[in-house]
């Protein structure tokens, strides 16, 4: 009998989870250990923002789920011995023959000064939920959509949030009224996705009348004011942010990531130095040839999820091919009043990663709206 534990039940964690029960034999235990009672489907957030969900329509409970031979613990892992392969939660130690981390990444906004006293969090359902009530009351203003530091997951999503508030105020009408701005650490969109993808998006967002602010860095929110490191203050009446993102730290405390670090991975494999022991998803920093990091998304989680699981599965069975993670991602862009752009690529293409990118449409956003349907019906 075999145990393989898993860090996370998000996206990385459900898709190894899966793909191992399918894998292994009856008898062998797949163990998801999660903080949460629910299981959040982050793309749908962003349709809070623009309201065209609510909250039980992107959270589904773990305990509903289809699969009895999957066994998620409830509990908040709270240290991790690499080298024994052994993960402590709710007062347990779980030892598994092989150890995926899928923790995703911390969100911290405390690394802003004053920007944890704000309401507009972008990334969690009650701070969409809030941007979204308080746009619905804004009849006149400024909404700022702030990036505060790289890295962060999803590149697309604070600009998607900005065409999607866009998109909303012009259906009530109020747009002549609102101004809509952006303001972000980074010198471009998607920069790693490469320039025809930076240039799509921000091509997107000027037609729409949104007004872009790159390579500015936030040092402190105060009194309804963001104050900028170059000097510039800029009031909002509404502020919907991306907060700092961290390894969470338990993987820190663990020895698997450097302090304001990542864990480092075989980029094929997504093993780390310890045998048996793998990272993937958000957690993971993977350097490019370009300079810059892998995206943190869940195109890439899902995919290394599916290759680990294979890894897993054969080393434990003596079964099952080689698969490997080669980079390939895609990605929708919600624009605002059900239309969306599509880009799909290999990220570890050398020198620069080779994407391409179709015309938006509206058949874009209808296919999202069908993903997000297939991720529910697959396993809930
Ligand atoms: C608004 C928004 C829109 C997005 N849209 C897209 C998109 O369109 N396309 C795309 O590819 N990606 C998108 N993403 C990014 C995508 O959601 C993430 O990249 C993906 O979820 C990463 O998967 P993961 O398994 O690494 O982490 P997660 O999915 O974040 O899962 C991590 C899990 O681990 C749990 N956890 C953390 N620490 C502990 C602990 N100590 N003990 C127990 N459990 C713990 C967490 O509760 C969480 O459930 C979006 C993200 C956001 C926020």
């Amino acid at each position: 009998m075999h145990r393989v534990v898993i860090v996370g039940g998000g996206v990385g964690g459900m898709v190894s989870a899966h793909e191992l029960r399918r894998r292994l034999p009856a008898d062998d235990q797949v163990v998801v250990i999660e903080q949460s009672s629910v299981h959040t489907f982050w793309p749908s957030l962003l349709w809070i923002t623009g309201g065209t969900r609510k909250a039980d329509q992107v959270t589904r409970r773990f305990s509903d789920l289809r699969e009895k031979g999957i066994q998620v613990v409830h509990a908040r892992v709270d240290a991790i011995d690499p080298e024994a392969r052994t993960v402590r939660a709710g007062g347990q130690t779980f030892s598994g023959d092989a150890v995926i981390l899928s923790p995703g990444a911390d969100l911290d906004p405390s690394l802003v000064p004053g920007l944890a006293a704000e309401a507009g969090d972008l990334y969690t359902v009650k701070g969409a939920e809030s941007v979204h009530s308080r746009l619905a009351a804004l009849t006149k203003g400024r909404v700022v959509v702030l990036v505060s530091r790289v890295p962060f997951k999803c590149p697309a999503a604070p600009y998607e949030a900005a065409m999607l508030i866009d998109g909303y105020l012009r259906q009530k009408h109020r747009r002549d009224a609102v101004q809509v701005e952006i303001w972000a650490a980074e010198p471009m969109p998607m920069g790693v996705a490469g320039p025809g993808v930076s240039e799509a998006v921000a091509a997107a967002v000027r037609d729409r009348g949104i007004a872009y602010h790159p390579s500015e860095t936030v040092e402190k929110v105060n009194d309804g004011k963001l104050y900028m490191k170059g000097g510039q203050e800029v009031p909002y009446d509404l502020l919907a942010y991306v907060s700092p993102h961290v390894a969470p730290p338990v993987v820190v405390a663990a020895g698997l990531a450097p302090a304001g670090g990542w864990v480092q991975v075989n980029r094929e494999t997504l093993e780390t130095s310890f045998p048996n022991v793998f990272a993937i998803g958000d957690v993971t920093g993977i350097g490019l040839l370009l300079g810059k990091p892998l995206p943190k998304a869940g195109t890439f989680a899902h995919r290394q999820a599916e290759a680990v699981a294979e890894t897993v599965a054969r080393r434990l069975t003596g079964r099952g091919g080689d698969q490997k993670f080669y980079g390939v991602g895609e990605c929708f862009v919600e624009m605002g009043r059900s239309v969306a752009g599509f880009a799909r690529g290999n990220f570890y293409h050398e020198p620069l990663p080779d994407v391409h990118v179709y015309k938006a449409g509206k058949h874009w956003h209808a296919a999202k709206v069908a993903f997000e349907r297939h991720w529910w019906s697959q396993w809930w």
